[in-house]
Formats: structure tokens, sequence, C-alpha cells
């Protein structure tokens, strides 16, 4: 089974990845985490990629498609996968695309974890960060025993620049640019599937599993 999970950011795509991993025993693939493999490991697409993400620039599509299907190509893809922050845009979605009908194969669901843009912006706002040992918390969902300091270490709590709402309204709008395209693309192959993401973690999980099977 070959999934892929599309997503605002903040609307816990990877959470559900992570738990959809677990319960179907694929592997959980995250961009982020396979670049970070890459560079570790000293291969030439990492360092290849490192040259980019060094001067401050995004890695291009055709190097990330190409970091990604060596990923895929291994072993324990061989039952499927669940794709997180792939692809990120038509372009990557095509190539994957032509990929895998190479090789007589296909994606099976992609699955949209869907929230409204207000309700993510609350969501972030709560969010507080712990200057000193970086633990972080939310003001309603993990609030801290009193408030603005830190459980862990006693350090004064921050509202981190990043889950501001300007920041997340202004990456909720390129997500919105890039990944739209993107769920028309597999609405036209009748493989998207729509889940609500406003639910409990566990209900939206319970959604998955019903489409999944
Ligand atoms: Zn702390």
């Amino acid at each position: 089974m070959k999934i892929i999970m599309l997503g605002a950011p903040g609307a816990g795509k990877g959470t559900q990845a992570e738990m959809i991993s677990e319960k179907y025993g694929l592997p959980h693939i995250s961009t982020g985490d396979i670049f970070r493999a890459n560079i570790k490991n000293g291969t030439e697409l990492g360092k290849e990629a490192k040259k980019y993400m060094d001067q401050g620039q995004l890695v291009p599509d055709e190097l990330t498609v190409k970091i990604l299907l060596d990923r895929v190509a291994q072993d324990d893809c061989k039952n499927g996968y669940v794709l997180d922050g792939f692809p990120r845009t038509i372009p990557q979605a095509e190539v994957l695309d032509a990929e895998l009908t190479k090789l007589g194969d296909k994606v099976d669901f992609a699955i949209n974890v869907d929230v409204p843009d207000d309700n993510i912006i609350n969501r972030m706002s709560g969010r507080r960060a712990c200057v000193s040992c970086g633990a972080t918390y939310h003001v309603v969902f993990n609030p801290t025993k009193v408030e603005g300091v830190c459980d862990k270490c006693g350090a004064n709590l921050i509202l981190r620049d990043d889950d501001k709402p300007e920041t997340v309204k202004n990456r909720l709008d390129v997500y919105h640019k890039q990944t739209q395209p993107l769920i028309d693309f597999y609405s036209k192959k009748g493989i998207l599937k729509e889940v609500d993401g406003t639910v409990a973690m566990n209900e939206v999980f319970n959604a998955i599993t019903a489409i999944l099977g």
C-alpha cells in the first residue's frame, strides 16, 4: 500500500503518518528525514542537497525526487510506504507518477488531513517553547503547571516567531498555492480521500483506517 499524506503545516499529518506506519507496518518516509540521512551518510545525493541547503536555497525538484526514489527502492518499501512532505509540487507528483508507472506501480491513496486555516493559526498561537531547554507546551492541550514557566527547568516560555499568527499565515498561503493543485491532481485520479483533521487525534486516525481497511 502506497500512501501520500497531504495537509497544511500544523494539521497533524506527520502524527497520522506515524500512526499509519505503526499499524500497517509501512515505513514512514518524511523528506526532511531522508535529506538528513543522506547528508549524514555522506552519499552523493546528500552532498548535492547539502550544497543548496548550506546556501539557504530550496533543494530543486529533480534532486528531491532522486533522493525520494532512491529511498523507496530500498527493501523495506517492498510492501509500500507512507510519504509525508512529498510530493509538494505538481512537477514532483508527475515525476513520482511516471517513475511508479515504469515499475508497473501506482500510489493507492492520497489522504488530505483537512483543517481550516483559522483553526491552525489558533492552535499554533497557543504553542509555547522554553527559552532554555527547548521543551514545548500548549496553553490548552499541554499546559505547564505554572503559566509561562517551564515544568522541566523553570525557565521562561515564549511564543516562537515560527508560531506567530503572521508567520503561520504566510506559510499557509504558500502551502495552498502549491498544494491545492496536488489535491486536484489526486482527485482526478480518483485516489484522494479527505479526513476531518479538526477532531481528536484518535478520531482522525479512525477515519483513516476506515479508508485504508
Ligand atoms: Zn525548560
